[in-house]
């Protein structure tokens, strides 16, 4: 057989009346007595190529064995299609069966098969084209953003999985350990005695590189990270993972604004690039959602996806202050006639996504980035401003997700973190190093915490987060 192509360059290249083979998939047969279809994909892109089969006594057993989701090899020769829909097809010569597929038992026959469904058969649902093209646009994106930073001049680093440190102040941690959890060491007054534990105290799964990135800003000026994150939360929504991806820029001599400038340019620039370098998978997921919308009410549909990718585009996100947010809420309907869970009554509440959801989908109607948060509601190591009673955290709301990114300008006054460290109830012991920042060559500086997978929730339209991660970890689940 002549040398293997990818269907993707095929398309791309349409060498008619060349011989070539391709290697692949079957998705779906059809045919007559005379001639069988078969349409091919090899994951290389969302579009199948046609295989044209003359049947005759010798390949007939061979088809047979061709059913969806058999792995076949077929050499033959490029021709311009008959029918419509695609400029090429292939009329095969030779075809070889390299794994059959049992239509007794393969789960994936040809039809609509549910989202929860396709969550129970995660080992194969690559093989849809739903989940391989959210695939390749999480392959996408995850380029972009190295690109990105990479662009700018930012160093990629890496931090650690496990830590020591149980301060990260982001959510509660799954405990790594090596102790016969049924039989652990004790010490005298029955408490487990960790210093027998592989690191020689209790650790954890980091939920976030940020305080090692920041040790990495005050050296290298621009870095992010890029890696696993591990949160024990035990919210069953269709936003959380226990296992998620974060990007972490950290940047050194820079305050709130370029924190915000910074993340805008980045969504924006995701944004742009999935347009320009995932336009068919995109338009399959956006036909997608159009047609997964006609079962709603008209005034509860959202906008068209790529429609919705370039509104992102073309407009600035709105910016305002926690106090300005606390005020709309406060006088908006939803409010007044208890409509939300939670009725906004005093200034310092924190803001829950019913609330965080009518700012961006109702009020704004586009992206919003909520400033200067009191104090007492975000993590100890933000920037406290002058009023002495708010921070200068920001935190990203999308439209249909909620928050996206969250993130501050860091407080590099070694005196007012230490009081704060104490005000929070850190062990001294558990920070200390990042304490000695701000006593050695302290600078203002500033990062966030982007969500890898809320970012592919907004860019391919899906709505379960569990289905823009492979293989998700969720609470009861961590199958495949
Ligand atoms: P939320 O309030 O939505 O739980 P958070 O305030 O705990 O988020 P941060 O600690 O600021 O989030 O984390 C930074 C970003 O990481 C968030 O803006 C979000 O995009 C993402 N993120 C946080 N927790 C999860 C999770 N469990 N699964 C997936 N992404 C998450
Ligand atoms: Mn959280």
């Amino acid at each position: 057989m002549a040398q293997r192509i990818k269907i993707k360059d095929l398309f791309e290249k349409q060498p008619i009346g060349e011989e070539i083979t391709v290697m692949g998939w079957v998705r779906t047969k059809r045919g007559s007595k005379n001639v069988a279809f078969i349409a091919l994909n090899d994951g290389s892109t969302i579009k199948n190529i046609q295989i044209v089969v003359e049947l005759n006594a010798n390949n007939e057993s061979l088809v047979d064995k061709a059913t969806t989701g058999a792995a076949i090899a077929v050499n033959g020769k490029v021709v311009a299609s008959q029918g419509s829909g695609q400029a090429i097809e292939i009329n095969c010569t030779t075809l070889e069966i390299l794994g059959e597929a049992n239509p007794e038992e393969y789960p994936l026959q040809p039809k609509k098969h549910s989202l929860e469904f396709l969550r129970e058969i995660a080992h194969l649902r690559y093989r849809t084209n739903t989940f391989s093209a959210v695939g390749r646009i999480r392959h996408a994106m995850t380029f972009a953003i190295h690109k990105f930073f990479n662009d700018k001049g930012f160093y990629n680093i890496h931090t650690p999985l496990i830590t020591g440190t149980d301060a990260e102040g982001a959510g509660e941690m799954f405990q790594v350990t090596t102790l016969d959890i049924a039989n652990p060491p004790k010490n005298e007054d029955g408490t487990i005695n960790y210093k027998e534990d592989f690191f020689g105290k209790p650790a954890n799964l980091a939920v976030t590189g940020q305080l090692e990135a920041e040790l990495a800003a005050l050296a290298l000026s621009q870095v992010y990270t890029f890696g696993p994150t591990f949160r024990a939360e035990n919210s069953n929504t269709t936003r959380h993972l226990a296992e998620f991806w974060m990007i972490e820029p950290e940047v050194a001599f820079a305050d709130n604004n370029d924190n915000m400038d910074l993340a805008e340019e980045m969504l924006k620039y995701c944004v742009k690039y999935a347009l320009e370098n995932c336009k068919d998978d995109l338009e399959f997921l956006s036909s997608r959602l159009t047609d997964e919308e006609k079962s709603k009410p008209q005034d509860q549909r959202s906008m068209e996806l790529i429609e919705k990718l370039q509104f992102v585009l073309a407009n600035d996100f709105e910016r305002i202050t926690y106090t300005e947010a606390i005020n709309i809420l406060k006088n908006s309907k939803p409010n007044k006639n208890k409509k939300f869970n939670y009725i906004i009554e005093d200034w310092g509440a924190d803001l829950q996504s019913e609330h965080e959801r009518f700012l961006v989908e109702k009020h704004f109607k586009k992206p919003v980035i909520i400033t200067d948060y009191p104090a007492g509601i975000k993590a100890f190591y933000m920037k406290l401003n002058d009023d002495g009673k708010t921070v200068k955290a920001m935190d990203i709301l999308f439209p249909g997700i909620g928050e996206i990114v969250g993130g501050s300008q860091r407080e590099e006054r070694y005196d007012v973190l230490k009081q704060k460290i104490e005000q929070f109830n850190i062990p001294h012991e558990s920070v200390w190093w990042y304490l000695e920042t701000r006593k050695f060559g302290t600078v203002p500086h500033a990062g966030f915490g982007l969500g890898f997978e809320r970012l592919l929730l907004f860019v391919t339209g899906m709505t379960n987060i569990r289905d823009v991660i492979p293989f998700p970890r969720t609470p009861k689940n961590a199958e495949f």
